[in-house]
């Protein structure tokens, strides 16, 4: 079972990937409400201490004269009146220096007064006569382990000499509050963070599904495309054979076959050679899919090329009683090409032209565009197409259904090939086509001259 997991991962690195970034992100998220979190407290306790200290001297300052006058009765009266409106200031006494102690002369615990207090912060702050601020822990029942600040500020008069000192403790419970309140939300929301993860996380799955499949299905089309590379190549050489015995008993090598003899074995020639062109379509597909194609381009004549087509399709068209035009312009140019393939390209766009042309003619016209290529047009009278049909004309296997093509044979391979041949030279191929009016196909090839120019084109750059 272990086994099969780790199997499972190592050819699938994208989940581990995929849960790795989920993980993380929940990790960040996590992290960046603890910092976010630790850094509110730290500020709210830094502004919790300077609003004690602050509340000290603005009660030493507004008091200056009950200081000097040792009006204890006003200050407390002052003290009473700031516990009504500042409940979370826990203690607030005024204590008078008496030899080694200090006594309680007012504060917010009326029950204090006249009470001694003895505590290293006041005889510091008195000796050092400077404010002392420290964080404690709250010692009061029910404060929940909450802590507070003390702050000890002496008090002077006018000569400067020390009179009396006032302790103000504030509870941080406010903090906690507002503490608990943060930690509340952010839950909420951390909560809900996870939730939308957690749905993100199934529908990854089902991602990560999807991309296993992908995968399966790519190694399922490489399968198909080695299973028909190695059984067309199987096919050829009986193909081959067949063929060659095929000739030779139509040319009486095996004596004489009489009529009907000669016209089955016909039959069986015409079958073969299309049997034939379908394994030789077949490979070409694979071989380009598997980008094993190889052009050996170089400069070649377009005008012999096209003159030689001609030659080979002057019987076809003869037969069909159709008509076969070239219009090659006299100056046309060398183009840079392999010249199987264009061959190749040629013979499938005038061998469709012948193929789906009941009565009128076939013209092939070559001429210069843009200086740098020579655009072949082949032109035919035959069976048209509408823009429907046009649409996916030049995918693989796509054939045009209809009454007009009815029992005519092949693959819907050639256009596919065609176009990739085209493409492969560094032209472009396309189509103009009314239904019952005619079709009309053109394709570039770059000119010899012009490829020169293009590779220094590419080098002055
Ligand atoms: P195939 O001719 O073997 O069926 P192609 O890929 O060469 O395959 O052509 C695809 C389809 O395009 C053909 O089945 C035919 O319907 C249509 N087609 C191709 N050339 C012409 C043309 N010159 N005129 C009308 N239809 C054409």
């Amino acid at each position: 079972m272990i086994k099969l997991g780790a199997k499972y991962f190592k050819n699938n690195g994208q989940v581990i990937y995929g849960i790795s970034l989920i993980i993380l992100t929940l990790l960040l998220i996590v992290l960046n409400t603890v910092v976010v979190l630790n850094s509110s407290k730290r500020n709210m306790h830094a502004s919790l201490q300077l609003q004690g200290l602050y509340l000290s001297r603005q009660f030493i300052t507004t008091s200056y004269q009950e200081f000097a006058d040792k009006d204890y009765g006003s200050l407390q009266d002052k003290l009473d009146r700031i516990r009504q409106a500042s409940p979370h200031i826990i203690k607030m006494d005024v204590l008078e220096k008496n030899g080694e102690i200090f006594n309680i002369v007012a504060s917010l615990d009326r029950d204090s007064i006249g009470s001694e207090a003895k505590d290293t912060n006041y005889i510091l702050s008195w000796a050092v006569d400077n404010v002392i601020a420290t964080d404690l822990p709250d010692t009061r029942e029910n404060s929940k382990g909450s802590r507070l600040w003390e702050i000890v500020t002496p008090v002077h008069d006018d000569n400067g000499d020390k009179k009396a000192i006032v302790v103000l403790q504030l509870s941080d419970e406010i903090i906690a509050d507002l503490e608990k309140d943060i930690l509340g939300k952010s839950s909420a929301v951390l909560l809900a963070t996870l939730l939308i993860v957690g749905l993100l996380l199934t529908l990854n799955a089902r991602l990560f599904e999807y991309a296993i499949l992908f995968k399966k299905l790519k190694e399922v089309d490489t399968m198909k495309d080695e299973f028909i590379s190695i059984a067309s190549h199987e096919l050829r050489t009986p193909i081959t054979t067949i063929k060659g015995f095929l000739s030779m008993l139509l040319e009486g090598d095996y004596g004489s076959l009489g009529e009907e003899g000669t016209k089955t074995l016909k039959i069986m020639d015409a079958s073969v050679k299309r049997l034939g062109s379908l394994v030789e379509d077949l490979l070409n597909v694979s071989r380009i899919e598997q980008n094993r194609l190889k052009l050996s381009s170089s400069k070649v004549n377009a005008k012999e090329i096209i003159d030689s087509i001609g030659d080979e399709f002057e019987l076809r068209v003869k037969e069909k009683n159709l008509k076969l035009k070239l219009q090659i312009a006299d100056d046309l140019p060398n183009v840079f090409a392999d010249e199987d393939k264009l061959r190749q390209i040629l013979v499938n766009l005038v061998g469709n032209s012948v193929k789906y042309t009941k009565q009128g003619e076939i013209e092939i016209i070559a001429k210069v565009v843009d200086k740098k290529f020579v655009n072949i047009t082949i032109k035919d009278t035959g069976i048209g197409m509408t823009a429907q049909e046009r649409e996916q004309l030049f995918e693989k296997f796509y054939r045009i259904q209809g009454d007009d093509t009815k029992g005519i044979v092949g693959t819907g391979l050639g256009l596919w090939i065609t176009k990739q041949l085209v493409e492969l030279q560094g032209g472009e191929i396309f189509v103009d086509s009314i239904k019952h009016v005619g079709s009309q196909f053109y394709f570039t090839v770059p000119i010899y001259a012009g490829q020169k120019y293009l590779d220094e084109e590419e080098k002055n750059k």
